[in-house]
């Protein structure tokens, strides 16, 4: 089987809004953002690189859509609920875009919280409010979630599996296999440089991230890794 690889995005270019604490790393620029798309369009396999988006950011529809069309990429896009219609976010309308070019849809929760620190009822209300809305928006069925943050624990996943969710998107880096209800992520930050970039498409962190990484681990808590 193959090992696939996916890289989630969070924003590109200009923001549009006030930005979260911790965000402003995980904004590329437009530059940025099309050499990625580039490298994966040349790829052998370019379906063996999963796209995600995460948040629902405007740039997702206005800079990622077009772009993702030209080159003839797929991408995942999981939206929070609690933002659609706001400025510097994605309006309804913009869902049927993104689903109209073949484009899918999941959610991210309604409020970009933490789902580990809520309570049962608050976070079965995350998952299955937020994944209702899109269901009706989108006329489909909505399966996958963008967990926030990259933090989860085995309770959230029992959640995510008893709310109806057959895919979870977590943050952690490195590969994956078809059919896997985890799948790991590596988020692309405006600090990266092609060639870190280039690793992590290849499936290969370089050593100073990996070790950014470890260290990094405790002070996840902190820092919008999703
Ligand atoms: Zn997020």
């Amino acid at each position: 089987m193959t090992n696939l690889t996916s890289v989630n995005f969070h924003g590109i270019g200009d923001p549009g809004r006030s930005l979260e604490p911790g965000e402003a790393p995980y904004w590329l620029s437009r530059e940025q953002f099309e050499y990625v798309l580039d490298q994966v369009a040349a790829m052998p396999d370019p379906a063996a690189v999963a796209i995600t988006f995460d948040d629902g950011n405007l740039s997702d529809h206005d800079i990622a859509l077009p772009a993702l069309i030209d080159r003839g990429l797929h991408a995942r896009f999981f939206v929070l609920t609690g933002r659609l219609g706001q400025t510097g976010s994605l309006h309804k309308k913009h869902l049927h875009n993104l689903q109209g070019a073949g484009m899918l849809i999941g959610s991210h929760g309604i409020d970009h919280v933490s789902w580990p620190t809520l309570n049962d009822a608050v976070l079965r209300q995350e998952l299955e409010t937020s994944r209702a809305q899109l269901e009706d928006i989108c006329g489909r069925s909505i399966t996958e979630a963008g967990i926030p943050f990259g933090r989860y624990d085995a309770r959230v996943l029992r959640a995510l599996r008893a709310s109806g969710y057959t895919t979870a998107w977590s943050s952690d880096g490195g590969q994956w296999r078809q059919g896997t209800f985890l799948r790991p992520r590596t988020s692309l930050r405006g600090d990266m440089s092609p060639d870190e970039m280039q690793a992590v498409l290849s499936g290969h962190m370089p050593a100073l991230r990996r070790l950014r990484r470890a260290v990094g681990m405790t002070r996840r808590r902190w820092t919008v890794t999703g």
